[in-house]
């Protein structure tokens, strides 16, 4: 279906959330074309970018399974079902994310866009490579690109264009130069990112559970690892820019062996190329973008990371731009193709919620790097656990609402404040944690959320 007058349609950029839109689009019988800065990635050995890999969660597989490539990439994807926490001292605690048959997926950022683009493709879109987006007139549908190889100029006039470039989007920054009123902030966490490596063991084995997230915990900082295929880790190191431990304040090979065997010591045990790894991978800045309108009349819209960038401590942020491509979808076929009432109606839906996950992707940082490894924390989500499986209808844990629902992120987020400050309540009880299981705590919970 191609009502109205919108025939041709260019997204720019050809990362994870425009080449799924384009099959969304091309399926629809739109003639859609891609213009993406970064060479070809499938025939040139270049990174896919930032994080190797990353978790899919429900709201992906859903924007997956509307081009029905789901099953494709859940046979690439490891599932986690739980989060391992390992201590200084080497003891690990277990917490299971979901339900038993619930769990997040590490999957390759490469082979996923590479998957997406060939099947783009497939359904007859054209990408066109090495072409840099140089701004936009936005009067006249027409977009200006330069190519990075030739540095010839060029222009693209289309009905409409989307704008898919990434957290640090030519397209925003058109809408913002134009738009009166334009919303606009941006906020960098004083962390920074790191990726490093555990590689797989002289068997090509996984030298740590394989089916779990890790996380090392250490209050004003974190590291992680994802499993990947062929039985390495992705490690990721959240460190603060500047302060006592921070990036400023190691400086060669041994303050980075020393640091890491003062507070990661069973991790670096098994990274043998940790030195080379965190003097040669680049520094990472975390940033959340936030910005309003997304669109410009029915000529042009914001999405993924170019409307709503945000950090990436609840694993959300392509979730949420796959998310974006569902409920567009949706919207298609509601208004029948019509753009003029699509896109007003498509902001309007997404950005309450883009807003809301990148608040609490935030929150989520702060419990990941410092109470998953308290024992508060964990009894904490032992009566949560208890309650819902008693009554699931009635509660349902935060992480599972985000993780493993479609609950708009709005509402996950003002009813996570509500169970927040229940549980405040019951944390404080005395003796909470010998009558944690006891009917009475049952019973003032059930008494508050009704
Ligand atoms: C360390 C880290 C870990 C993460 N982990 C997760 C996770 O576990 N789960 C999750 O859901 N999300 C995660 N994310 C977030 C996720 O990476 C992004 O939300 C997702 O990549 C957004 O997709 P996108 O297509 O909107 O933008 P991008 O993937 O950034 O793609 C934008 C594309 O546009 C191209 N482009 C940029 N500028 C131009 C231009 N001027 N002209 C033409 N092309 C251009 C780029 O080359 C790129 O191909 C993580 C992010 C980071 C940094």
């Amino acid at each position: 279906m191609a009502s109205s007058s919108v025939k041709n349609i260019t997204i720019i950029g050809a990362g994870m959330v425009g080449s799924l839109l384009s099959i969304y689009l091309a399926r629809r019988g739109y003639k859609v074309s891609i213009f993406e800065r970064r060479p070809d990635m499938r025939t040139e050995n270049i990174p896919a970018g930032r994080s190797i890999n990353l978790a899919l969660s429900d709201r992906g597989w859903r924007g997956l399974e509307g081009v029905g490539i789901e099953t494709e990439i859940r046979k690439i994807g490891i599932p986690m079902s739980g989060r391992i926490m390992h201590s200084i001292s080497g003891d690990l605690t277990y917490q299971q994310y979901g339900e038993k048959d619930q769990a997040i997926y590490a999957t390759s950022r490469g082979i996923l866009n590479c998957e997406m683009m060939n099947l783009a493709e497939k359904n007859g879109v054209k990408i066109h490579f090495n072409e840099r987006c140089a701004g936009i007139d936005l009067e006249h549908n027409t977009a200006r690109f330069e190519n990075t190889l030739t540095k010839i100029s060029s222009s693209n006039s289309s009905d409409l264009i989307f704008g898919a470039d990434g957290a640090f989007s030519a397209a925003r920054l058109q809408l913002q130069l134009t738009t009166e009123r334009f919303q606009y902030s941006q906020n960098y966490l004083e962390h920074a990112y790191k990726e490093l490596m555990i590689p797989a063991g002289p068997g090509g084995e996984f030298q740590m559970e394989k089916h779990a997230l890790h996380i090392w915990p250490r209050g004003g900082y974190m590291m992680i690892a994802l499993p990947n295929l062929d039985g390495s880790f992705t490690v990721t190191l959240f460190f603060p820019f500047e302060g006592k431990d921070s990036f400023a304040t190691i400086n060669n090979p041994s303050e980075c062996l020393q640091f890491f065997n003062r507070v990661f010591p069973d991790a670096v045990k098994i990274m043998p190329t940790l030195t080379e790894d965190f003097f040669q991978n680049p520094t990472g800045g975390l940033v959340t973008v936030k910005c309003f309108p997304w669109t410009y009349k029915d000529k042009m819209a914001l999405i993924g990371d170019s409307a709503h960038a945000i950090t990436p401590f609840y694993g959300q942020g392509m979730n949420c731009g796959f998310e974006d491509c569902t409920v567009l979808n949706s919207l298609i076929d509601q208004f029948d193709g019509d753009w003029n009432k699509i896109l007003p109606e498509y902001q309007q839906a997404r950005k309450p919620n883009s807003d809301a996950i990148a608040d609490l992707a935030v929150m989520n940082f702060i419990e990941m790097r410092d109470l998953v490894g308290s024992p508060q924390f964990l009894l904490q989500k032992k009566i949560e656990a208890r309650v819902h499986d008693k009554y699931p209808q009635k509660w349902l844990p935060l992480y599972s609402q985000v993780t493993f629902s479609s609950i708009p992120y709005a509402d996950a987020l003002a009813n996570g404040r509500r169970q927040q400050s229940i549980m405040q309540e019951v944390m404080a009880m005395p003796d909470i944690d010998k009558r944690w299981d006891s009917s009475e705590v049952e019973n003032f919970i059930l008494q508050k959320i009704s």
